[in-house]
């Protein structure tokens, strides 16, 4: 066969393999256009998963009737002046249109500001449809049926239509994000309807659509970061370590506006919370990076969501210097989803504490609680409350003033480890001075390993063994890093072969990596001699570590992987070096505890991600007891 040129469908259709993935993917292309054009309110409809039908509604800038044709037309676009170095909108390669045209029925219906009334376009499996006036509001519709009809192959291919309806509102939601001020509806016979509000682009207008989104439990589990480094700015929130996800779907990212999946940025966040988190629990991330057009390329794919930074170095480097140091100044933090499940499971159910009074919440239970017996006595009320719940200033005190409290069953308090160990934290500690304390004064240790302490306004809840692994791991780790890691000189120095770039960037790194224990040099073209490894890791396989090494240089610029390993071998010493639970402490202990781990950073997990102590606000526990 001669060669000759292709149809312009036929090149239409071929982009479109590459541009139009799945329904998802024009959804995307159409919102972007929308929002290129500066839309405030954006409507999306779909039905059956988005193969039968695309609607996108917007008020933005619309397009004029005589450009109606070139908007389908191949390489035509109005965003792209002069300049490929500075691209400042969404879309640029003018490709999105004619390749969703080539594949469906494709109809776009618009009216400018300016214009005298609205006008219509169609393209039918790249068939171009004479423009023709219609009726329409200021603002674009653009309506896509029969996606894939002319493409019998890529048909195939899709998902049922839960599955794609659901990547569509994935897509919504990510882009979403980076635009609060812009009202997003999704709805259709296909979904239930996502409406999200329009916000303001205020740093808390932006929080709110990011709750919108991942769900009002977001804001309060998470920190704010706010970082800059030589005019790359980053803000956003991640979540705390206590608040993770099974997958890494819930970190968003983006690049000027952009949503982007890119592993640099992905490898940065585990990076940075590789110290917290365990191996197999991911943070909630949203990320918005802002730089010069100019040192970033978006022209990587032709669906846009790849970025490369002119210096991936720098900006690993803030990523994870600002949430590790968001982190530290976060400090201890657990997450209130803890206290939730804890009122949740003490909040009395109606059924076993309600004596005969109206069902409804914990109101009545103060009702029956009043109603049974106590004969107008409210033990938590009266001046005669057998224990000063309020300051907790010792239990001999409230010992004494037990002569005069009738309820038989309340002896029992006063015989328990809890009493004791309130007496001892009230006689050996100023323990006024201590409600101050985030964790507040220890009152008592129960089932042998958990702390309850008081602050000013809460009661906190200290699981003692996860704590002071915790403690332990962050002392080893400290040590680890402020020092050179002893290593063992191999008897045989272990040869490892390699593409020689990698060779020769592990050598580039020998300094750093003999500083973790790992004895690294050249060993002709093409290998690696290693003569020691880190005492720590004692029996290893060499060849994976290096080659692990090799592809984390070659990705990134950095050795975090020895350093992770260390760590992470510092965390089984410290989990085996640490107190059981079981043992009973002293009440200087537990306060000496509950101070480290104010002073430590991290410390409100253990190192594999639980909490390590959960709080319980005073009003809360009031509004347990209906007191509020
Ligand atoms: P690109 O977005 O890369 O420019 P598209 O094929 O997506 O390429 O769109 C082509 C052109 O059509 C855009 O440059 C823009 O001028 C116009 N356009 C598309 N959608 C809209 C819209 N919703 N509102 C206003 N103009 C639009
Ligand atoms: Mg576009």
């Amino acid at each position: 066969m001669p060669i000759r040129q292709l149809s312009e469908t036929m090149i239409n259709q071929i982009a479109a393999g590459e541009v139009i993935e799945r329904p998802a993917s024009v959804v995307k292309e159409l919102v972007e256009n929308a929002l290129d054009a500066g839309a405030s309110r954006v409507e999306i409809v779909t039905s059956g998963g988005g193969l039968n039908l695309i609607r996108v509604t917007d008020d933005g800038s619309g397009i004029p009737e005589p450009e109606l044709s070139l908007a389908i037309a191949r390489h035509c676009t109005s965003k792209l002046a002069e300049d490929i170095n500075d691209i400042r909108s969404l879309g640029f390669r003018g490709e999105a249109l004619p390749s969703i045209g080539s594949v469906s029925r494709l109809s776009i219906r618009s009216r400018t500001a300016s214009g005298e009334g609205a006008a219509e376009i169609g393209i039918e499996g790249g068939r171009v449809l004479p423009v023709r006036p219609a009726a329409a509001n200021r603002g674009t519709t653009v309506e896509v049926r029969d996606l894939f009809f002319a493409t019998p192959a890529r048909l195939k291919f899709m998902k049922g239509e839960r599955a794609e309806s659901s990547a569509t509102s994935d897509v919504v939601k990510r882009i979403a994000i980076a635009f609060p001020t812009v009202r997003f509806t999704l709805a259709g016979s296909d979904r239930s309807t996502l409406e999200l509000p329009a916000t303001d682009d205020s740093p808390e207008g932006s929080l709110r659509r990011v709750a919108q989104v991942m769900g009002a439990e977001f804001p309060d589990n998470s920190i704010p970061i706010d970082a800059m480094r030589e005019g790359v700015q980053l803000t956003g929130h991640v979540s705390i370590p206590s608040f993770t996800r099974a997958n890494a779907l819930q970190q968003y990212a983006y690049v000027n506006g952009r949503p982007v999946r890119d592993k640099l940025i992905a490898g940065a966040i585990r990076g940075a919370f590789a110290d917290v988190l365990p191996r197999d629990r991911h943070a909630v991330t949203v990320l918005f990076l802002s730089l010069d057009p100019a040192i970033v390329d978006v022209n990587v794919h032709p669906a846009k969501a790849d970025v490369r930074f002119r210096d991936p170095g720098l900006v690993r480097g803030l990523i994870v210097g600002a949430i590790r140091q968001a982190l530290a100044d976060a400090g201890i933090r657990s997450a209130t989803t803890g206290a939730a499940g804890m009122m949740a499971a003490f909040r009395p159910g109606a059924a076993s504490y309600d004596h005969g009074g109206p069902a409804n919440g914990h109101r009545s239970y103060e009702a029956a609680y009043r109603a049974s017996g106590s004969a107008g006595f409210d033990p938590l009320r009266s001046p005669q409350r057998p224990l000063d719940m309020q300051f907790g200033s010792g239990f001999e005190r409230a010992g004494a003033r037990h002569g005069g409290f009738g309820e038989p069953g309340q002896a029992a308090f006063d015989t328990g480890p809890l009493a004791s160990a309130d007496a001892r934290a009230g006689q050996s500690e100023a323990a006024e001075t201590l409600l101050g304390t985030v964790l507040g004064a220890a009152r008592a240790q129960v089932h042998e390993n958990y702390i309850v302490a008081q602050t000013k306004d809460s009661l906190v809840i200290v699981d003692q063994h996860a704590a002071h692994e915790r403690l332990v791991y962050e002392a080893l780790k400290n040590a680890l890093h402020s020092r050179p890691v002893p290593s063992q000189i191999l008897l045989l120095p272990e040869i490892v072969d390699l593409p020689e770039e990698d060779a020769e960037r592990l050598a580039m790194h020998s300094e750093t990596l003999a500083r973790f224990g790992l004895g690294i040099e050249r060993f002709g073209p093409g290998a690696v001699a290693v003569r020691e490894t880190p005492s720590m890791l004692g029996e290893t396989n060499v060849q994976q570590l290096v080659r692990d090494l090799a592809d984390e240089i070659a990705d990134n610029d950095t050795v975090e992987t020895l350093k992770e390993r260390l760590d992470k071998i510092a965390a089984t010493m410290a989990c085996h070096g640490s107190v059981r639970s079981g043992r009973l402490l002293k009440a200087e202990e537990m306060n000496a505890l509950l101070r480290q781990m104010e002073a430590t950073p991290g410390s409100g997990t253990c190192n594999h991600g639980r909490p390590t102590y959960i709080e319980l606000k005073l009003a809360d526990i009031e509004r347990l007891f209906g007191r509020r």
